[in-house]
């Protein structure tokens, strides 16, 4: 792949008129160009690129070194923009768009023919969309006019980046341009639910959480896949290993002393050994590099520093890391999602 220089260029998401921001207005014209354009949204950062171009969604292909067959998801900066992509919109989506838009919830839809490039729904009749709650993402689609598809902005395969400095690490070389508009807040990516069945399916556990969704459309199914690892995936993209640090990681479901003994083991065969625990351990636990995102009594801190934890154990240069097990309720639900992909579902069970 060829070297392309990639503009950085920082706004302030709280400035009234973003729009007639040059940076803005430099990324909206690389969109309408087909070049990819990586900004924030709430959840994380997003590769952007226009979702009617071959050419541009085949470039976030590229970049992130991402297997075809994963499909994108199609953000929309308004409600006439959905019209013009889907065949209907069910009730209960109606519903939840009212509840949670803008915000961190993918519906899935019966797609339009001939509105959208077919690499971005990966040959599905299907296409993923969501309305992102971030001012720079927002403007960025509506001054382009376009819908906008847009994965996690990382390589494929590692953490997903919630600052513009990840995103760097990454796709410096490979994009046009980063548009840094700070740390993103919720940290993990949306939920994707499945609209296209008469009781609604959560295929990807995310920022809006299954209690939200239940109160406002009564009950919903799980995708068999995130339950069992040998179902076969709705989702494609649920497939495949994600959010990994360098290190092998393992989950640890016990007592902190239980989770000491392990550490000592691993010292014992000299290695560097990190730890993802919450902050209310962090003082019980001896290691090389303990990190704590936050704290089991508000789990979305957990969540917000999730990836970027995940990402400095491999700036650590750790050898071995294990990692806490944290409830799954609420938001706690893709937390462990994330944390279970990042150790290849591998959990040590205290006996
Ligand atoms: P990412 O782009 O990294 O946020 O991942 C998007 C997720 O949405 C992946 O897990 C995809 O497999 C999933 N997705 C996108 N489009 C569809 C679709 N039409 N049907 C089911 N899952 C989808
Ligand atoms: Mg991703």
């Amino acid at each position: 792949m060829s070297i392309v220089k990639t503009e950085f260029w920082t706004v302030d998401k709280n400035v009234d008129n973003l729009r007639n921001y040059p940076q803005i207005t430099q990324s909206t014209q690389m969109l309408i160009r087909n070049e990819v354009v990586a900004f924030p949204t709430e959840t994380v950062y997003g590769l952007g690129a226009n979702a009617k171009s071959d050419e541009a969604v085949k470039k976030v292909f590229m970049a992130k070194g991402r297997p075809g067959d994963n499909p994108l998801i199609v953000h929309i900066a308004s409600r006439t923009q959905l019209d013009e992509l889907v065949e209907d919109v069910p009730g209960q989506a109606e519903r939840l768009i009212e509840a949670f838009w803008p915000g961190p919830l993918t519906l899935i839809f019966n797609k339009k023919q001939g509105k959208l490039s077919d690499l971005v729904t990966a040959g599905l009749e299907t296409v993923a969309i969501r309305m992102p709650d971030h001012p720079v993402a927002l403007c960025l689609i509506q001054e382009s006019g376009l819908p906008i598809a847009a994965p996690s902005a990382n390589t494929s395969g590692r953490p997903s980046p919630t600052t513009a400095q990840h995103v760097k690490d990454d796709l410096s070389g490979k994009i046009a341009a980063i548009v840094d508009g700070g740390a993103t807040g919720i940290g993990v990516e949306s939920t994707v639910l499945d609209c296209t069945e008469n009781t609604p399916v959560i295929l990807r556990p995310g920022g809006v959480t299954r209690e939200e969704i239940e109160a406002v459309i009564g009950e919903v199914r799980v995708d068999a896949a995130l339950k069992n690892k040998a179902a076969a995936p709705k989702s494609p993209g649920m497939k495949y290993t994600h959010y990994a640090p360098k290190a092998p990681f393992i989950l640890v479901d016990g007592n902190l002393s239980f989770m000491q003994e392990l550490i000592d083991e691993k010292k014992l065969q000299g290695l560097k050994v990190g730890v993802f625990i919450a902050k209310e351990h962090e003082n019980e636990i001896k290691a090389d590099y303990i990190l704590a995102p936050g704290t089991s009594s508000d789990l979305y801190t957990v969540a917000t520093g999730l990836y970027d934890t995940l990402r400095k154990f491999d700036e650590l240069e750790a050898d071995f890391i294990f990692g806490e097990v944290f409830p799954v309720t609420g938001i706690g639900e893709a937390i462990m999602n994330r944390l279970l992909k990042a150790a290849g579902h591998e959990v040590v069970k205290q006996m």
